[in-house]
């Protein structure tokens, strides 16, 4: 069993790597974001709620981000020992704590946090980049694009130190190619894996 959060800013490449990972490793892949932006296209008044945040480049407020969750998890169901990989969530400290408190219940914490470390400037133009065939809103508007790297300086990056206590952190570099960084991340959920594994056999 292996659950992982996949930590970044904006345009790290997260989704991408999540998604090989994903299959590589036959986890559930779990995107607050995808979530999000699924609820938007079914018109409900709550995904306009959401629209309202994420246009603005804004965290939607954690109350709301937990009902959808809640909701999410209503509708598909988790089977106990399937491993998750989180991506986009948690973002803020009382998400990581709900997350830690939801995850013991199953007795089944978060192994590591993978943080893919990429320079500003290269994340904003990946971005700008992608808003130019992704049809997000909130992609093609440099200003937004700066508001939610000014967010997730703020309000997500203080998490690193939560799972640095933990000893769960490790920072890899997210410059490299598509295949360079799945190479680095394979390579510590492979280590993670045997160290899991042998603290199993003691
Ligand atoms: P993403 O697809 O992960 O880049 O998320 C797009 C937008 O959805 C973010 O800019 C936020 O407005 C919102 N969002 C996604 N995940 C979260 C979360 N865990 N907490 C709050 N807002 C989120």
């Amino acid at each position: 069993m292996l659950n992982i959060i996949l930590f970044g800013p904006p345009g790290s490449g997260k989704g991408t790597q999540a998604l090989k990972l994903k299959l590589k490793y036959a986890l559930i892949h779990i995107s607050t974001g995808d979530i999000f932006r699924a609820e938007i296209s079914s018109q409900s008044s709550l995904g306009q709620e959401l629209k309202s945040y994420m246009d603005h480049g804004q965290l939607v407020p954690d109350e709301l981000t937990f009902r959808v969750l809640k909701s999410y998890f209503g509708e598909n169901e988790l089977q106990k020992s399937q491993g998750i990989i989180f991506d986009g969530f948690p973002r803020t400290l009382p998400q990581a704590e709900a997350l830690d408190t939801f995850l013991s219940e199953r007795n089944e914490p978060i192994q590591v946090v993978l943080s893919l470390l990429v320079n500003e400037d290269e994340v904003v133009s990946r971005i700008m980049l992608r808003g130019q065939t992704s049809g997000r809103s909130d992609d093609n508007d440099e200003t937004i694009v700066r508001k939610r790297m000014q967010v997730y300086r703020e309000q997500t990056f203080p998490l690193a130190a939560y799972y640095t206590s933990q000893k769960k952190y490790v920072e890899l570099n997210g410059e490299g190619s598509i295949e360079e960084v799945f190479t680095a991340l394979s390579n510590h959920i492979d280590r993670t894996l045997a160290l899991t594994e042998s603290a199993d056999m003691v």
